[in-house]
């Protein structure tokens, strides 16, 4: 097997965790400092998961007692699937996080509170057909079977707060959009930051509308993306795909994406359609599976919503169903 742990810093290795998504890898950091190492995200409970955190217990010599601290950027499933299960072989580590994640993950993972008539119900009006609802609930059931056990966090981290990783001092900031609390955490002195889901190169970060969470969330998006543009950062870690270095690039690049994708979404609606509508017009469906069809109506949803806010297209419910116009 080819080892899944790189190291990329003195200090600090990243671990390629499978996921058993299109998107089949997730970037999780182990960081190493005098007091012991910090995990920042854990990935999804499934065998091969487990079998590259094994690896690298193993190549590091990493004692379980030797975890200080476990830090979720945020908490979608792949982020924190593995929280638990490391917190549970790790006797000093504490699991850390914003409060807005925090919450959002005590209602959606472990009280269920992302119910399944209400993601119908969000489905339903965006234009998908009851089989695709059907499909999509069955999916985040298993996703959430994944999520197990879940872990204790009983310290959050404020954004604007100064965070030990390892013998790193680093800034935790507020950057929402892809997750309403999502976290990253900058090095200033080093000039590095782990960017969590928020830049990615390759892929853009998926911004949706997501049931109970912001309903705005695009704007958000591309306020934060400005706010960092000009930080000087040498080298960001991802949660996915590779180190980004060249961070002002990459921002401007996905700050473009969005503006034409939201001219796409508008020449898709303007003349009136639904949200499943505009999604098929945006994504190419035949190659998605139900899970990233979901991704696909939620970030439709959040571009639509934009032309609705800034007052570009109009929206009224027909029928049960969300129509936009211009
Ligand atoms: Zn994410």
């Amino acid at each position: 097997m080819v080892s899944p742990l790189h190291q990329i810093e003195e200090d600090i290795y990243q671990l390629h965790i499978p996921l058993p998504f299109l998107l089949n890898r997730v970037n999780v950091y182990l960081v190493r400092g005098a007091h012991g190492w910090t995990i920042i995200d854990t990935g999804l409970n499934h065998p091969p998961a487990l079998e590259a955190w094994q690896a690298a217990f193993d190549e590091l010599e990493m004692m379980p007692e030797s975890v200080q601290q476990i830090i979720l950027t945020h908490t979608h499933p792949d982020h924190y699937g593995l929280a638990g299960w490391l917190q549970a072989r790790s006797p000093h580590a504490e699991v850390r996080l914003s409060q807005i994640e925090r919450d959002m993950a005590n209602r959606v993972w472990k009280e269920r509170g992302e119910r399944d008539n209400d993601v119908r119900d969000q489905m339903r009006k965006s234009g998908a057909s009851d089989d695709l609802s059907t499909a999509i609930i069955s999916g985040i059931s298993s996703t959430r079977a994944m999520t197990f056990p879940h872990p204790t966090c009983e310290t959050t981290i404020a954004p604007g707060e100064t965070v030990m990783i390892g013998d790193r001092a680093c800034l935790a900031i507020h950057a929402p959009g892809h997750s309403d609390g999502q976290l990253l955490f900058f090095d200033q002195a080093d000039g590095l930051m782990f960017s969590g889901d928020h830049v990615l190169n390759k892929i853009t970060p998926n911004i949706g509308v997501w049931f109970g969470g912001n309903p705005h969330p695009l704007p958000d998006f591309l306020k934060s993306l400005r706010s960092l543009r000009d930080l000087p950062v040498r080298v960001a870690l991802p949660g996915h795909k590779t180190l980004i270095e060249y961070w002002r690039k990459r921002i401007d690049e996905l700050i473009a994406h969005h503006d034409a994708r939201l001219e796409s979404a508008y020449q898709a609606a303007r003349h009136g359609a639904n949200a499943h509508t505009v999604a098929v017009t945006l994504f190419d469906f035949s190659r998605l599976t139900t899970h990233e069809m979901r991704f696909a109506l939620v970030e439709s949803l959040a571009h639509l919503d934009f032309l609705v806010k800034d007052g570009t297209l109009t929206v009224e419910e027909q029928d049960g169903v969300w129509m936009y116009h211009e």
